[in-house]
């Protein structure tokens, strides 16, 4: 009797918030269902995979970061394919997938994706399965369901095909004498796919929780109709009007629904009384990074100016090695909020145990493939120390979590709401009152009180808490042992499932952290606390190599930060170097009023002074305008981009004809889009094209780095 050998693929994920990879560990999960076997490997961990040999088709799931880069676990691996010295048909073998996620607020829209499918079709890979592009900005999940849905199928045709390509190759070797064990493999391979293509539903949903399904779905994970929510709520009130993060109105709430698999659970978490007092920063700094004191805080912003913008300067000199060139970021470690930790313990249960030393292992026996304990825990850390800064507690739930609650809510009414916020039919509701309105796992559990999951959940669903990257707004040059960097500190308003608004997790921190001792740039400096940072890898935001060559600077707010780093070096070297040939240097700063956040007018007019910077153009958007029913125009700049487009044959002479630079710091999701349209259209003017060409002709500055991007969301 043979032994039933599952077909095999492989899923390789690049991913730098956990996005990729929980989609891939997904994928993987599922596959098992559909009588298939996956290999689930981070794209870093090249130890573990071969694409050189591998014969089974191969699922990429990978993200983008930053300006368009790889994540870092996927970084060695796009640099490895990018060889030149690779031959076209290096990856002939290769039969693959790939879904890409990305960000359409920034540029380089899922530019990791598109680089390894470009190279994999470069070196003869071929597709089984079109690309997914998911766009973070209008919801990953538009793109990502119907791309795993259609994914299965087309895995299984690939194994047929790859199958019978074999047996074809074996027969024709034949001749050659090749071992008969090698076909079996194929045979069965083959003879399980068929099978369960007769039995297997092909749908990720189709196997979990239809409600109107002929086959009754496990007891465990449905609800077996559309509650009469309403009437039979414990937490809720008896008539609902209008929809909200609790209820839902017709035709949702009579519904039949799709909800995912619910996840596997694979921790086994335990809490023990610890006789050790913990030491927070030893942790922090046995993972490579540097405890830093601040040195200055400064407010740039003045008066009642709507954002408020912060200056802080670090002190480097205990760490030579922590060296930085301008337009370099790095990342700053801060603690969830001590008032947020504590809510969530108490709504835990878990008050009285916050000091304990939290265990955690595999379970044994669960069906997570590639089940580890997270990475980003480290061990015997407390409690305390795991909520405040192992995970970003404030994530918004995904609808994989928002199904794990489910099988720990007790109200039916509750359960179905969970349900249908995680179900197909309730997408447009996750986006409006879960994604959109920005809910932490808190906020989520104070709005269905019959929800108590387990810690093991949390840790197995959140994700890692990220630390904030900001640029640098220094030149070593100017201020040698010392790091400077801006921000506006985030505000939240309220909305409804966040009766009040709150800050940003990091810049809220900072400001906390520095209030007390916060100077005005002419008072003295005063002592400050430390925080934990580390240098990102090195980017190509950086000015020319070449200084002969001039170059543009669009930096409106706090985005004029790393120009201030670039006019400081370039002052530097002007004054250690005179006689040497300077291109010349442009800057578009815009904000909202002069008096109130023209950010580092001072430095700015010092560089115009100096003849460092030669051409300093400033707007101010809600100053009084010459003529207010006129609409904002490059007669009437209010924003950088109209500025730009008055200087039009300036600095398309210098993109065009000089070998210039542009550089475009701050807001993705407005500024860098208009400025992008409005360099387009002085391509379109100057060079006499069309849009096509013009699209062209920006592409090919980017293509070779002379237009560049330093964006956030
Ligand atoms: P968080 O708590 O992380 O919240 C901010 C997030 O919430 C945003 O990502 C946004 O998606 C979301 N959000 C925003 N408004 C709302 C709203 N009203 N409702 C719901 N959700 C909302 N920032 C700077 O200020 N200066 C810099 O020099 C700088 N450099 C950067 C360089 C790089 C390479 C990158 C990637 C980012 C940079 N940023 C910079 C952004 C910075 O890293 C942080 O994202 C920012 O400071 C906010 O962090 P936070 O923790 O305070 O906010």
């Amino acid at each position: 009797m043979p032994l039933e050998v599952k077909p095999r693929f492989v899923v390789l994920y690049g991913s730098q918030k956990g996005q990729a990879e929980s989609i891939a560990e997904g994928i993987a999960e599922e596959a098992e269902e559909h009588g298939l076997v996956a290999d689930l490997c981070c794209l870093n961990q090249n130890n573990k995979y071969n694409l050189e040999k591998e014969r089974a088709p191969v699922v990429f799931v990978v993200s983008t970061t930053g300006d368009g880069e790889p994540p870092d676990n996927a970084l060695q691996f796009v640099k490895r394919i990018k060889k030149r010295t690779l031959s076209p048909d290096h990856y002939k073998h290769l039969l693959y997938a790939l879904l890409a996620l990305g960000d359409t607020n920034y540029a380089n829209f899922c530019n990791c994706g598109k680089t390894i499918e470009r190279r994999l079709r470069e070196l003869g890979a071929r597709q089984f399965y079109p690309t997914g592009y998911a766009d973070d900005g209008v919801g990953l999940e538009l793109v990502i369901d119907p791309w795993l849905k259609g994914l299965w199928n087309s895995i299984k045709d690939a194994l047929t095909k790859m199958a019978s390509d074999r047996t074809v190759q074996l027969k024709e070797d034949s001749a050659k004498e090749i071992p008969e064990s090698s076909l079996p493999d194929v045979q069965l391979n083959l003879l399980s796919i068929a099978d369960k293509q007769i039995c297997e539903p092909d749908s990720k949903y189709s196997s979990s929780l239809a409600i109107s399904d002929v086959r009754p779905p496990p007891a465990s994970t449905v609800s077996t109709s559309a509650p009469n929510t309403q009437a039979c709520s414990e937490g809720f009130p008896q008539v609902s009007l209008a929809a909200s993060l609790t209820s839902s109105l017709p035709p949702l709430s009579e519904s039949s629904l799709n909800v995912p698999a619910l996840p596997p659970s694979y921790l086994d978490v335990s809490l023990q009384e610890a006789d050790t007092a913990e030491q927070a920063a030893e942790r922090l700094s046995k993972e490579s990074r540097y405890e830093v004191p601040i040195s200055k805080a400064v407010q740039l912003s003045k008066g009642d100016s709507v954002k408020t913008a912060l200056l802080l300067e670090l002190d480097i000199s205990a760490f030579p090695s922590m060296t930085y060139h301008p337009g370099d970021s790095f990342d700053v470690f801060c603690p969830n909020v001590a008032e947020e930790v504590d809510h969530l313990l108490h709504r835990l249960g878990l008050q009285d145990q916050k000091n304990h030393h939290v265990q955690i292992s595999v379970k044994d026996n669960t069906k997570k493939k590639g089940a580890q304990v997270p990475p980003h825990i480290p061990e015997n850390v407390s409690l305390l120390f795991l909520l405040t800064w192992c995970l970003e507690i404030r994530s918004v739930p995904k609808k994989a979590f928002l199904r794990a609650l489910v099988e720990h809510t007790s109200d039916s009414a509750q359960r179905r709401r969970l349900q249908e916020l995680c179900s197909k039919q309730g997408a447009a509701d996750y986006n409006l009152y879960v994604r959109d309105a920005s809910l932490g796992v808190s906020e989520l559990l104070a709005a269905f009180p019959s929800c108590s999951p387990p810690l093991s959940l949390l840790i197995e669903l959140l994700p890692k808490l990220q630390p904030r990257p900001y640029s640098a707004a220094s030149s070593h040059l100017r201020h040698p042992e010392k790091l400077r960097f801006v921000f506006n500190v985030v505000e939240f308003p309220a909305c409804s499932g966040r009766p009040a608004g709150r800050r940003g997790l990091c810049t809220g921190w900072l400001f906390d952290l520095v209030s007390p001792g916060l100077v005005f740039p002419e008072k003295a400096e005063l002592a400050l606390p430390k925080i934990h940072v580390s240098l990102r890898p090195n980017c190509s935001f950086r000015p020319p190599s070449d200084p002969s060559l001039p170059f543009v600077m669009i930096g409106p707010g706090t985005g004029v930060a790393p120009f201030i780093g670039f006019l400081q070096q370039r002052e530097e070297e002007r004054k250690e170097n005179p006689e040497a040939k300077f291109g010349e240097t442009w800057l578009f700063f815009g904000c909202r009023y002069r008096d109130k956040d023209y950010l580092f007018r001072e430095d700015l007019e010092n560089f115009v002074s100096s003849g460092t910077l030669n051409h300093l153009k400033v707007c101010f958007s809600r100053e009084d305008r010459k003529d207010e029913e006129e609409p904002p125009s490059a007669a009437q700049p209010r924003y950088v981009q109209h500025n730009l487009l008055l200087c039009c044959r300036q600095v398309t002479d210098i993109l065009l004809r000089q070998n210039g630079y542009i550089y475009v710091c701050g807001d993705a999701k407005n500024m860098a889009k208009d400025v992008n349209e409005t360099l387009m259209e002085m391509i379109k003017i100057e060079l006499q094209v069309d849009q096509l060409e013009a699209m062209k002709t920006l592409a090919g500055l980017r293509e070779q780095k002379r237009y560049l991007q330093d964006i956030w969301a």
